[in-house]
């Protein structure tokens, strides 16, 4: 027999069977709305204008191909510290921070760095439900997966009280992993109001928070306010880690850029804990791409691009924004009786309609593909499509 005749086949990726059904349909007026990437109002890729002029920069700059620390490009990881934590935040002086394949590859080294070294119990909450990928990441980096609650299927809402049960009732000094911003797959996040006492609860309890931002200014539109709770939380003294991902906020999906940091207690903690990444890092890919890295730190580095590249992520959460107030209005329009109002309240790339597996069924039917839990991205919504969308969800919901 085959070396690998017992190699048993694997389920398909839920999101990759969506796009097989959708490029398997003939229908001219198909709607994808199963993809997490940022898409223009003609429903094409966008590449950001800053993104282009920083990559003719450093195309310009004939920069040599040697490999980069095993951290990455210091240009881009100090900047990338300022853009998360903010430029006078006490955490910037005690921080350690590596380069990362993208915000996947900043969960994994912040999993196998709670394995190796979290004093307490080698575990972590995600909230239910969670960006599907969470869960196999931190199991893979050999850590037990625990859910809390978060969502509320009658309100379509946060399920606040759940959430904070669920803080108190966990072991004291667990590790908890939170969104910072736009929720993925709910889209629902806790209001300023709501992070502050989520954060009184998790202080109590002695438990330890792991930050996950991958839609810094995508949510509102504003890179300081998608990062209140990140930076509520290091001010209350809490020593976070945290993932970044500029997959999203400068469309850099497939360079993979991302950054991995711990807020430590001094400069020789630091050191530390700077060490022990880097002894995780190696054995892993050695040392990260440099090229997105140059671009990302030309954007961050240089005042006009920034200046740019800001007015940029405020469009494109603008345009998400539009999109799911056309999209309540075209309901209403249509008639349907039901609250949309969640539509407009949740923020970010996705939208959680409510809609039960056998109504997503019923709406592939109508050529509109999407996850079975009812996620939609708002991204694939366009001034175009948005009326047969709602159509459609009228159709199947009423
Ligand atoms: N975390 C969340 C919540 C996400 O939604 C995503 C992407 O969809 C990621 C992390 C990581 O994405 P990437 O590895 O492309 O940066």
């Amino acid at each position: 027999a085959s070396t690998w005749a017992n190699v048993p086949q694997g389920p398909p990726d839920a999101i990759l069977g969506i796009t097989e059904a959708f490029k398997a349909d003939t229908f001219p007026g198909k709607i994808n709305l199963g993809v997490g990437a940022y898409r223009d109002d003609k429903g094409k890729p966008y590449v950001l204008p800053s993104v282009l002029k920083a990559e003719d920069k450093v195309i310009q700059s004939r920069l040599n191909k040697e490999y980069a620390g095993i951290t990455g490009v210091p240009e881009f990881t100090k900047a990338a510290a300022v853009l998360a934590y903010g430029a006078d935040s006490s955490a910037l002086n005690r921080l350690a921070i590596t380069q990362s394949i993208s915000g996947t590859g900043a969960l994994r080294i912040g999993g196998e760095f709670i394995k190796k070294f979290y004093p307490g119990a080698k575990a972590i909450y995600i909230p239910e439900p969670s960006w599907a990928n969470h869960a196999a990441v931190f199991k893979d980096s050999g850590l037990t997966v625990h859910k809390y609650a978060y969502y509320n299927k009658a309100t379509i809402g946060l399920d606040f009280e759940g959430l904070l049960a669920d803080v108190n009732k966990a072991e004291p000094g667990s590790v908890f992993l939170f969104h910072a911003c736009a929720h993925n797959p709910t889209g629902i996040d806790p209001t300023p109001e709501q992070w502050k006492q989520i954060e009184q609860a998790v202080k109590n309890k002695g438990h330890y928070s792991f930050f996950d931002m991958a839609y810094q200014g995508f949510a509102s539109g504003d890179i300081h306010t998608d990062a209140f709770a990140v930076r509520h939380f290091v001010e209350q003294g809490h020593n976070i880690c945290l993932a970044q991902s500029f997959a999203k906020n400068m469309g850099l999906y497939g360079e993979r850029i991302g950054a991995f940091s711990v807020v430590c207690a001094d400069a020789a903690e630091q050191k530390r804990v700077d060490s022990q990444i880097k002894i995780i890092v190696r054995p892993l890919y050695s040392n990260p791409p440099i090229h997105g890295a140059r671009i990302a730190a030309q954007i961050l580095n240089t005042p006009e691009l920034y200046e740019e590249w800001l007015k940029e992520v405020k469009e494109m959460a603008d345009r998400i924004i539009t999109m799911r107030a056309l999209l309540k209005e075209n309901l209403e329009k249509l008639g349907s009786k039901h609250d949309w109002s969640h539509i407009t309240s949740q923020i970010g790339m996705f939208a959680y309609t409510g809609l039960t597996p056998e109504q997503m069924a019923g709406l592939a039917e109508e050529h509109v593909y999407a996850t079975k839990d009812g996620r939609i991205s708002v991204a694939g919504i366009t001034s175009e499509n948005v009326g047969r969308l709602a159509e459609a969800i009228f159709k199947v919901k009423g």
